[in-house]
């Protein structure tokens, strides 16, 4: 397997809906929060063939020859759900009110010509509550 998931509290908004994924065999970790939004991301650097990028060629894979990028967003706008018919879902942080607004009313229109949405729901953290907008329902 080489990683493990562990349920956390969320550093931001305290919410318990938060996971923390190391793996192992990478050093690899997620974090992130899907009321509020927060993540954390460190990840080793690759080309765009996917490729782990080296600090020196003639070594090899060991973790010191590589290169970690850490991304992070500790104070997004919020964290949206998608829910398609069928059981799949996505999650997703929304980084800035501008991606909100995308998201709301170029993103999801667009998905519902191609994709069959069961619920959109956008959570955010507001003066230390987390609230919830439905932002698209099959059965309103
Ligand atoms: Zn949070």
């Amino acid at each position: 397997m080489g990683s493990v998931s562990i349920d956390g509290i969320c550093p931001r908004c305290e919410s318990e809906n938060y996971v923390e994924n190391y793996h192992y065999s990478t050093h690899e970790n997620y974090k992130m929060c899907y009321d509020c939004g927060y993540y954390t991301r460190v990840v080793i650097k690759k080309d765009e063939n996917k490729n782990y990028i080296l600090v020196d060629e003639s070594k090899g894979l060991e973790f010191s020859n590589l290169i970690y990028e850490e991304f992070k967003n500790e104070n997004p706008f919020g964290c949206f759900r998608i829910e398609y018919l069928g059981g799949n879902s996505e999650i997703g942080t929304l980084d800035t009110e501008n991606d909100y607004n995308d998201f709301v009313s170029d993103f999801i229109p667009s998905e519902l010509v191609s994709r069959e949405i069961k619920e959109v729901i956008v959570s955010r953290l507001v003066e230390n509550s987390i609230q919830k907008e439905v932002v698209f329902s099959l059965n309103p």
